[in-house]
């Protein structure tokens, strides 16, 4: 069981507010998407979740318990970035397991969970081979291995595959789904892509300047866009 809760969250820079008390409310095994305009807070918002930025108020709930005073390492969450970041004078294995090493799993109990990762992902040939030896898809499977590896209760995707060609984006976009089948865990993935949020969401959230402008399924928010900006973004026709 895993859900996620966000209470009235608020984020300020500065004299700044970017995220301006934020209300959500994520189900277990649910894959909800974040989308919005560049600059809106979809990073911001993941990772005030993930731990790596603190909130300015308000309440983050995972399990029904508060978290916001829990440091990202103990949250029992992982975070894919858009950067692979993999470690270039490592292997696809010592880069998947680096974090069990950091803290301190025993080299066979890594090993095991490297293997199953890399089984799922199908990266089970390449785990000898240095990242420069590795395609971009192939590298950011690794990146998402290395959070597999860490059996997180929530996976947080800041726009992964962004840095992708369209062909790839489409293949990885069907390789997520069944990913998200196969663990049965609950992720969020934030996209400025609303082709990548319409066909992968079990629910939208739609962002515009640190505000939620409308929570639902893809089909909802289609059919019933609250304001012309949800219409506008996801491309409804009215
Ligand atoms: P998105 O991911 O939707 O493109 P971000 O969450 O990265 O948006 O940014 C939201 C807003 O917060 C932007 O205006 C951005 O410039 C600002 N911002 C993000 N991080 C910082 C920071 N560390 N310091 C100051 N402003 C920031
Ligand atoms: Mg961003």
């Amino acid at each position: 069981m895993s859900t996620l809760q966000l209470k009235q969250v608020v984020k300020n820079f500065d004299d700044t507010q970017v995220i301006k008390g934020v209300d959500l409310d994520v189900n277990d095994r649910e894959f909800v998407v974040f989308v919005g305009p560049s600059g809106c807070g979809k990073s911001t918002l993941l990772r005030i979740i993930a731990g790596l930025e603190s909130a300015s108020s308000g309440d983050v709930l995972v399990d029904g318990k508060r978290i916001n005073d829990i440091g990202p390492a103990e949250r029992g969450l992982a975070m894919v970035f858009q950067s692979y970041a993999l470690y270039p004078h490592m292997t696809v294995e010592d880069n998947m397991g680096f974090s069990l090493r950091l803290a301190g799993v025993p080299k066979a109990e890594r090993r095991e969970k490297v293997r199953e990762a890399a089984r799922i992902l199908q990266l089970e040939p390449l785990l000898d081979r240095k990242p420069k030896a590795l395609s971009g898809g192939q590298r950011q499977r690794v990146a998402i291995g290395r959070a597999i590896v860490r059996n997180p209760s929530i996976f947080l995707f800041d726009e992964p595959l962004s840095n992708l060609d369209a062909a790839l984006r489409v293949q990885m976009r069907i390789e997520l789904a069944r990913l998200h089948e196969e663990l049965d865990a609950t992720m969020i993935y934030v996209t400025h892509d609303q082709i990548e949020a319409m066909t992968m969401a079990d629910k939208i959230v739609v962002l515009q300047g640190g505000v939620v402008e409308q929570v639902g399924s893809p089909m909802e928010l289609y059919h019933h866009p609250r304001n012309r900006f949800v219409a506008g973004f996801i491309g409804s026709p009215k």
